[in-house]
């Protein structure tokens, strides 16, 4: 078996272009752009409560860095650098070789760079600290929505959860369909270049990690608002709109986690600049409600009546 100081080598070196010092010494070395801040997040990532541990070791990798970028997504930062505490059970080089390209290749796509780590023995345990930047003053934050801001959402929403509830065997789905919501479980692909381009654009944003009412709560929280949301408006993949039981798409599409979509409010006045991102960016954009002055949250069906809400999302300690 190989050492620690091998496998670290082997796997989790790679040649480091933009910082001044990545991994091999006690502490990675690091330039902030003139002008930026540092957007420091980290996201960590437990066998048996984030993942299956017989998970593709590939998409796993992909994952733990997906789940990190989405972060800084959602707060408009360029991706730079970022490092990896791993706990293993055990060395088994085919698992790491592949975990180690699943995240490389991501990496690769966003032009973010390993620069450090810690790697013990221990229950698989996957924790990414990330770092980007944004230029001084002009984050995303969640504090910022405004009465009359319209809310937006990327994507679809709730295929994660579907994918969950299949796999955990409370529905059964169809082959091309679970395919579709397997691969958003396991495949997040973080909206980095939306996040970019929303800078200006956008009053507030959040990622959907915990499920749309859970993380846009947390918008309207931070902003003192609330909101009030079109049901019919909430963006729904063909693979959801399969599924007849309404109560399981309400459920997972307004408090499924794990989709990774960018929530977003901005004024009525850069509409257009918004519509033109689907075409720029290639990314599906739906306007779903808007921001109130009255700090509560409704969903309305299409006659306008509320909908009860059954739960505000993941809580892992509820
Ligand atoms: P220390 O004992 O000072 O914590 P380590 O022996 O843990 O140092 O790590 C040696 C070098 O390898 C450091 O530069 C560290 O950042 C890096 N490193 C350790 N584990 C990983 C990992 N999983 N991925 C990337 N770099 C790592
Ligand atoms: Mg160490």
């Amino acid at each position: 078996m190989i050492s620690e100081f091998a496998l670290i080598e082997r796997y989790f070196t790679r040649p480091a272009s933009s910082a001044d010092l990545g991994v091999g010494d006690d502490c990675a070395l690091l330039s902030v752009s003139p002008g930026h801040q540092l957007a420091v997040s980290t996201d960590m990532l437990v066998s048996g409560r984030h993942f299956f541990a017989d998970v593709d070791p590939h998409r796993l990798g992909h994952k733990a860095l997906a789940v990190n970028l989405s972060d800084l997504a959602a707060m408009g930062a360029k991706p730079r650098w970022f490092t990896l505490s791993l706990a293993l059970p055990a060395i088994e080089e085919p698992w790491l070789a592949a975990f180690a390209d699943g995240m490389f290749d991501l990496a690769r796509e966003f032009g973010v760079e390993l620069v450090g780590g810690d790697t013990t023995s221990g229950p698989l345990n996957i924790c990414v600290q990330i770092m980007g930047e944004v230029p001084t003053g002009q984050a995303l934050l969640r504090s910022g929505a405004r009465p009359e801001d319209d809310v937006w959402i990327s994507g679809t929403l709730g295929d994660a959860a579907l994918a969950l509830d299949g796999l955990q065997g409370k529905i059964s789905l169809a082959g091309e369909g679970f395919a579709f919501v397997r691969d958003r479980l396991e495949r997040p692909l973080p909206k980095v270049n939306l996040g970019l381009a929303l800078r200006g654009l956008a009053h507030a944003a959040i990622d959907v990690s915990d499920g749309l009412l859970a993380d846009l709560g947390h918008i309207l929280t931070r902003s003192c608002v609330g909101a009030a949301l079109d049901w019919e408006s909430v963006p729904l993949s063909n693979a959801m709109r399969s599924v007849e039981d309404l109560s399981v798409v309400r459920r997972c599409a307004l408090s499924g986690g794990d989709d990774y979509e960018l929530c977003f409010t901005a004024p009525a006045c850069v509409r257009p600049h918004i519509d033109a991102l689907r075409d720029t960016l290639g990314v599906a954009l739906a306007r779903i409600g808007v921001i109130t002055a009255a700090c509560d949250l409704q969903v309305r069906d299409v006659r306008g009546e509320p909908i009860e809400i059954e739960r505000h999302g993941y809580d892992h300690f509820a």
